[in-house]
């Protein structure tokens, strides 16, 4: 979601080790995580290692504007079968996607790396970008989509009408998708669930403050439609204990955030997990990898 989501002071580059998190009965797809960000420059390889350490097998690196989506598929290219790609704008860079970004993004796309298009949608909560520029961008995007039949990966806040009106003209021709950070209310989930979209799940749902809807939400969410994501460095769960040196998110959190919803949706974290990873591989179009690879 969630650029300028850590509030204060930016994220330490080197947060020093995690504390440690038990590793989960079955694999796990972080859907969403902005590895390209500056804060895990210093790290990078060693975040990568924590996450397969914990049984994050594979992970989507977020591209959120031009360099960090060609930054996220250059990752993925360093770590084959293990990390995949989006290319998009996020609407706080709206303004950005001028015609020839158009015609980058549509080659980036067609990278064997990608999976989806996106990060892209609405935001009128920051508004960085103004409203008109936003609705154009996730034009332009959602038809690149349908171009190249890859998933979209969307983000929304404080702009659902707009968002749903435009996803709707657009969602015949789209190769399905997936609302990414999910923190809205029952009828934002049930038109996302009516339209067909998949639903992605941070760690939102562990803040006993602004989450706290989130349990309840996330049992009405089909399994084969539930997907998991960190969305770091942003959205590190609140309720980590010990709390960590950092406030740096990292997929190496991806099975606290799994057992906050399996423990609200009332089911094993071994069958969460195995049915949000087929979701992932089915709608994304991944591979299994053979986990001794990495280990
Ligand atoms: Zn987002």
């Amino acid at each position: 979601m969630a650029e300028n989501d850590i509030t204060g002071a930016p994220p330490a580059a080197l947060p020093g080790q995690p504390s440690v998190v038990p590793r989960t009965a079955a694999a796990l797809i972080d859907i969403g995580i902005n590895l390209a960000h500056d804060s895990y420059d210093a790290d990078r390889e060693a975040v990568i290692a924590r996450a397969a350490a914990v049984g994050v097998v594979q992970m989507i690196v977020t591209g959120s504007s031009a360099a960090s989506s060609r930054t996220a598929i250059s990752l993925s290219r360093q770590h084959p079968d293990r990390l995949f790609a989006t290319a998009g704008i996020h609407p706080h860079h709206a303004t950005e996607l001028t015609a020839a970004v158009v015609a980058e993004l549509g080659e980036l796309a067609l990278a064997p790396q990608v999976v989806a298009v996106g990060e892209c949608g609405l935001d009128y909560y920051r508004n960085y970008s103004p409203h008109d520029a936003q609705r154009e961008a996730f034009h332009r995007q959602l038809e690149l989509a349908a171009r190249c039949g890859k998933p979209v990966f969307l983000h929304q806040r404080d702009a659902h009408e707009d968002f749903l009106a435009i996803l709707r003209e657009h969602w015949p021709a789209l190769a399905g998708g997936v609302a990414h950070c999910f923190t809205g209310g029952v009828a934002e989930l049930e038109s996302y669930l009516e339209m067909g979209l998949a639903i992605g799940i941070t760690g939102w749902i562990c803040d006993e403050r602004r989450g706290a809807h989130l349990p309840d939400l996330v049992r009405r969410i089909p399994a084969n439609r539930l997907l998991l994501e960190t969305d770091g460095p942003y959205l590190l769960p609140r309720d980590l204990r010990p709390k960590p040196p950092s406030r740096r998110n990292e997929p190496v959190y991806l099975p606290h955030i799994a057992g906050a919803v399996a423990h609200a949706r009332g089911e094993p974290l071994s069958s969460l997990a195995r049915t949000s990873t087929e979701a992932a591989r089915r709608l994304f179009q991944i591979h299994e990898v053979d986990s001794g690879k990495f280990s």
